[in-house]
């Protein structure tokens, strides 16, 4: 049986491993296994492996209270009031949350503004949702955020909130179409619609956790956006990243100029800049003519102000023409009586 040390388990930490998969002919020194869960790497039990025994409850506190843990608290506190700035909580909404250990996680307590908190204020929960420590009740969303940890394993962080032109599209039920701005097509990706079920209900946790596996940005219909990063700020941008873009295609439609798109010859180009990054995208085999196989803009004229002209035109159409006449005549009386 192979032994892995302290030095081993640093040595990984190093190298940015985010899983440690062991099998029946390894095992981890207790250091080793401390050094791995503190840099939140996942302990992943391979075939005919046992799995390692949970963590006890004093060395789970004595993780809470470390002081890489204290950082996190920090930098969560620090991305809330962002969040809170930027119009993408409302009240007590919003959560995040941090894996620190292979069962152990740092959340937002509920029923607190999250651009006022501070570190103290978190909440230690394990992947059942199950609260171990912190003085405040834990968010009640965080089955939804656990059910991204299970279809995401490769997530460190997720953030929940609100914002408003994200939620707007989400309330349309359209999918935000791709093509239109690289930045989103290189650090989100597409960005699904999950269906509404009651927030932090099992019920969403099932709809989310199959979509989170392919996607970091999701939207859930009627109520507002999820995201999942490699980091606390990674998880935040993608929120950025998919709130900018929505906003922008409602200004864009509403200015009436010629409509450009990104070519799927160019969207591909994007794809592979990503994967270079070592970004996943499930859209990495497409090719360029299935890329731009939708006209954004089309799909945009459904569900926008425009819609209501291209109802019209429609409608316009089906008449015939005495009763196009008849209406012209209608029209005109009643300008003439105006
Ligand atoms: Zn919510």
């Amino acid at each position: 049986m192979k032994l892995l040390t302290q030095e081993d388990a640093e040595f990984f930490v190093k190298c940015g491993a985010r899983e440690f998969h062991y099998n029946s002919d390894s095992d981890l020194a207790a250091a080793a296994r401390d050094t791995l869960t503190k840099a939140g790497i996942r302990l992943v039990p391979g075939p005919g492996a046992t799995p390692l025994p949970s963590l006890s409850t004093a060395d789970r506190l004595d993780l809470f209270y470390s002081s890489e843990a204290q950082q996190i608290k920090e930098e969560i506190c620090d991305i809330g009031r962002r969040m809170w700035e930027r119009n993408y909580t409302d009240a007590n909404g919003g959560n995040i949350s941090c894996r620190i250990g292979a069962d152990e996680f740092i959340c937002t307590p509920t029923l607190v503004s999250k651009g006022f908190m501070d570190p103290e204020m978190m909440c230690l929960v394990d992947s059942k949702g199950t609260q171990i420590a912190g003085s405040l009740r834990r968010s009640s969303e965080i089955t939804t955020h656990m059910a991204v940890y299970a279809g995401a394993p490769q997530a460190k962080a997720v953030v929940h909130g609100h914002p408003i032109f994200a939620t707007a599209f989400a309330m349309s039920g359209f999918q935000p179409p791709q093509c239109l701005i690289p930045e989103l097509e290189v650090f989100v990706g597409q960005v699904p619609l999950a269906p509404y079920r009651t927030p932090g209900s099992p019920a969403m946790a099932e709809v989310i956790q199959p979509l989170a596996a392919k996607n970091q940005s999701i939207m859930m219909v009627n109520h507002g956006l999820i995201c999942w990063g490699t980091g606390v700020e990674d998880a935040y941008f993608k929120m950025e990243i998919t709130d900018a873009y929505c906003h922008t295609i409602v200004a864009a439609s509403q200015i009436p100029s010629q409509r450009t798109t990104i070519s799927g010859e160019e969207v591909k180009k994007l794809l592979n800049m990503k994967s270079s990054l070592g970004l996943p995208d499930p859209r990495m085999d497409q090719t360029p003519a299935q890329l731009a196989e939708v006209d954004p803009w089309t799909v945009l004229d459904g569900c926008s102000c425009s819609s209501v002209s291209s109802q019209l035109k429609t409608a316009l159409q089906k008449l015939t023409q005495p009763e196009l006449e008849a209406l012209v005549k209608k029209i005109v009386s009643g300008l003439a009586q105006a």
